[in-house]
């Protein structure tokens, strides 16, 4: 049996319940073949994929909240400490019912090789707990926010640990956690990314992940001769990624047709109004039944559907295995070009392998998605120095970023013999960063 296959068995065995970790695992180990062949003796005395798969530390806590009827309730909050090969711990946290261990394994792994292709130093972390914020007051949510940084304070540090937004933790609930990790601990450090600008926050985060997408969907295009203007695109989701993907969409002369939430989906034929969709996002956090009130010539479906719509290009932009067999075989029936993932691993392993091999572009999120904790690692800068830049700038630096990232994925798979693979690039890309770095600092 090859390392690898080994590596993925052993995962499988000792983590039976966790399926989302193992297509992680699977989807990143697959592509290191040739890469963990030509290093076979090093890589197996040192364990360095044993070593690569197996968390540094995993936090699992009570979060005990009372509720506006008085009642006590209780969440479980994790968060897994990945790697901190090449920087402090670095990731989100979710908030969704869904969230659990295997969920958040899964999200911290791809954090490492995502954090590693921005090329700048900030190791794989990941957290959250399966509090649903849905229909939640203002009050339960702080005071969720304030009972879970009680104990992840004592785990995290601008040093250490930067946690940061994902689904269900913005901009509101980043203020709460900020707030009580002061308190609590005393400092006032970047401990978290994503914050208000009156408090430390970076210009230009909000926009980041949804903005870096398209920089990168644009550059890839353009390495293969196409070009972004005048594209229709689906869209799924309606949350941070999705706004601000729609948006830059737009400048940069595309039109997106479609947008989604967790009950139903949007058509609009003349093109997503992206102001329509933060007011009700945003400032409403409604239900995308709104947006034919405002829009009466769209069109609203229950369900999912969103691949179902004729486009050029696809972005998923929601959650994981959010676009399975059946949609990539409606997309490429459709005559689509690129899948570029906004989201973390939303597209089933299935359905990558269907479209690469019916030769659509395909950009896996660790490399696509990038640019939001790109961005967060500028505000750690800015944290250090005490400073802050200009949208402008650190927009500018976000763009550089995403279009290296481009060419680095590119020219990974090209040197690996799989040009326009960019799985395998973005997945070998990354890991020659982390092992490098791990392999320097000994048995650790
Ligand atoms: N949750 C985002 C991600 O999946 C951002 C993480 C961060 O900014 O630290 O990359």
């Amino acid at each position: 049996m090859t390392y690898v296959d080994e590596v993925i068995e052993h995962v499988v065995k000792k983590n039976p319940a966790e399926p989302e970790f193992h297509q992680a695992v699977k989807e990143v180990l697959e592509s290191l073949r040739v890469v963990v062949d030509a290093n076979e003796e090093k890589y197996r005395k040192d364990a360095l994929l044993e070593r690569l798969v197996h968390p540094e530390r995993q936090i699992i806590f009570r979060v005990p909240w009372i509720d506006d009827k008085g009642q006590v309730q209780v969440n479980t909050g994790y968060r897994v400490q990945f790697n901190s090969a090449i920087g402090p711990y670095k990731g989100g946290l979710r908030l969704h019912r869904s969230v659990n261990l295997s969920i958040i394994k899964f999200l911290g792994f791809e954090q490492i090789f995502k954090n590693a292709l921005t090329g700048l130093p900030i190791g794989g972390g990941k957290g959250g707990s399966d509090f649903d914020p849905k229909g939640k007051s203002d009050r339960e949510i702080m005071a969720f926010c304030q009972s879970f940084m009680t104990e992840l304070c004592k785990y995290i540090g601008a040093d250490t640990d930067v946690p940061a937004g994902d689904i269900g933790t913005g901009a509101r609930e980043i203020g709460y956690l900020f707030g009580q990790y002061k308190k609590i601990r005393g400092v006032y450090e970047g401990v978290l990314t994503g914050k208000g600008l009156s408090y430390g926050g970076s210009l230009a985060r909000s926009e980041a992940t949804g903005y870096g997408l398209l920089y990168l969907t644009e550059e890839l295009l353009k390495l293969n001769g196409i070009s972004l203007k005048g594209k229709t695109v689906a869209v799924s989701g309606s949350g941070n990624v999705a706004i601000y993907a729609i948006e830059k969409a737009l400048q940069l002369g595309a039109k997106v047709v479609t947008v989604s939430d967790s009950t139903g989906w949007v058509y609009d034929a003349d093109g997503i109004d992206v102001r329509v969709l933060k007011e009700i996002k945003e400032v409403k956090r409604a239900r995308l039944t709104e947006y034919k009130s405002y829009r009466p010539n769209s069109e609203y479906h229950q369900g999912r559907g969103v691949w179902s719509v004729k486009v050029d290009l696809a972005l998923p932009c929601a959650t994981q295995n959010e676009l399975t067999l059946e949609d990539a075989k409606q997309l490429v029936a459709n005559g689509c070009l690129a899948v570029c993932e906004g989201a973390n691993m939303p597209t089933t392993l299935k359905a990558t392998q269907y479209l690469q091999n019916n030769d659509v572009i395909f950009a896996p999120g660790k490399a696509a998605n990038a640019g939001g904790v790109a961005t967060s690692a500028l505000e750690m800068s800015q944290n250090s120095m005490r400073m802050s830049w200009s949208f402008e700038e650190v927009d500018s630096k976000l763009k550089d970023i995403m279009v290296t990232i481009c060419h680095n994925i590119s020219d990974a798979a090209e040197r690996y013999g799989a040009k326009g693979n960019y799985v395998l690039g973005a997945n070998i890309a990354g890991f020659e960063r982390v092992a490098d770095a791990m392999s320097a600092q000994g048995i650790v």
